[in-house]
């Protein structure tokens, strides 16, 4: 989760008197929060409308428009709707309260300020504000993944339902060689199925930090076990593979079998990505106390603009080459969040038609 600095929070306090504006003022500068003074309504709804605030602080009281009216103008305006709403008043009256609420403020506080209690209602205010966007982002994500996963498994279930029913089909005579052709297409469309299903469930493991078991492992072994499947994975299209391993253990506290992964995935997509009689190299350096897992290629190479969409779930580089290339879109997104999980970082380098560079760096566990 994200945390929010209070040096990101912008707070609009909407008060006549001066002094007010000035203790008010004073009370947010010292928890670092940024903000706007302004003295009547009809400006704070311009200000409004220039920058939406995190929290207005609206004073009740104002000659002209008063506070319950700039409420009401923020709550019939979608774009402002949302926004949290803590009533100032002089008076500790129940009417005020009691429409302060009603018109859609969220808390109520009553002058001579005292400097803790606005501090600590701001807080609850700003931290509600935070989560109630957290949900909305989340929603938003949960929707698109929705969509995503729906389409992507409809176009393989359309291809099986397709052919099955071909098959079915008794008066459509079919040679073995149809049969065997069409249960291909089938297997290939079940296969794609099976991966995106198994990705997902991954993923979500993973990011909820579930299976993990970290303890002091070699990185260099690590490598060196994968080797053979490392090997299969470039001979199958006739790239030459370079491994740069240091002579000696470098130990990281990790998890064996999700590090293996990592290393799955980065060299799978060296691979993958490369036309065939490519480069792949895999290397392993300590630079004090981090350790760099590079995989690097001379494959397709990725375009400036799809870099930084690149960890993002079933993101794929929009281009010919690339699509013509099977996958989901998670493996990086796998990648990142296994790397996350260890304390670790990923980065890349690429230019398109000259290759690309996938650097993993970790934390090396200190001997004592
Ligand atoms: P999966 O890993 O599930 O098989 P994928 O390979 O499409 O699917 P990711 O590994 O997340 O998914 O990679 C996302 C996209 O990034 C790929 O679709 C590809 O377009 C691009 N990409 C990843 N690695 C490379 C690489 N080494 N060279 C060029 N493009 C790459
Ligand atoms: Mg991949």
């Amino acid at each position: 989760m994200v945390k929010v600095q209070n040096t990101d929070v912008y707070i609009l306090v909407v008060d006549d008197t001066l002094t007010n504006r000035e203790v008010m003022a004073r009370i947010l500068s010292r928890k670092k929060y940024q903000y706007k003074l302004i003295a009547n309504g009809e400006e704070a709804l311009v200000a409004v409308s220039q920058r939406l605030p995190d929290l207005i602080l609206l004073d009740i009281s104002m000659p002209g428009m008063d506070g319950f009216e700039v409420c009401e103008h923020l709550k019939a305006d979608e774009r402002t709707r949302n926004i949290p709403v803590m009533f100032i008043s002089a008076l500790d009256e129940t009417e005020d309260k009691v429409r302060a609420f009603q018109v859609g403020g969220v808390d109520y506080i009553t002058k001579p300020f005292k400097i803790e209690e606005v501090l600590a209602r701001v807080e609850t205010q700003i931290m509600l504000a935070m989560q109630r966007k957290e949900i909305l982002a989340l929603s938003e994500l949960k929707d698109q993944l929705i969509r995503t996963v729906s389409h992507d498994l409809k176009n393989p279930l359309h291809v099986i339902m397709g052919y099955a029913a071909l098959l079915m089909d008794g008066g459509y005579t079919t040679s073995p060689d149809d049969v065997q052709s069409m249960s291909k297409h089938i297997y290939n469309s079940a296969e794609r199925m099976y991966s995106l299903v198994t990705n997902l469930l991954e993923l979500s493991q993973i990011e909820d930090g579930v299976s993990f078991e970290l303890s002091p492992l070699s990185l260099t072994r690590l490598c060196q076990d994968m080797m053979p499947e490392f090997e299969m994975i470039a001979q199958a299209k006739h790239h030459t593979l370079t491994v740069e391993l240091p002579t000696t253990d470098i130990i990281v506290n990790g998890d064996t079998m999700r590090l293996g992964q990592v290393l799955s995935n980065l060299v799978s997509n060296a691979c993958k990505y490369t036309p065939e009689n490519g480069h792949v190299r895999l290397s392993v350096a300590q630079h004090n106390q981090t350790v760099h897992l590079c995989v690097e290629d001379n494959g397709l190479g990725i375009p400036k603009e799809a870099i930084p969409q690149l960890f993002n779930k079933f993101y794929r580089v929009n281009s010919v080459e690339h699509r013509a290339v099977e996958g989901t879109g998670l493996g990086l997104s796998i990648v990142k969040a296994i790397i996350e999980q260890h304390h670790g970082k990923i980065e890349v380098e690429s230019e398109l038609n000259k290759g690309s560079k996938f650097t993993v760096s970790l934390p090396i566990m200190s001997d004592n």
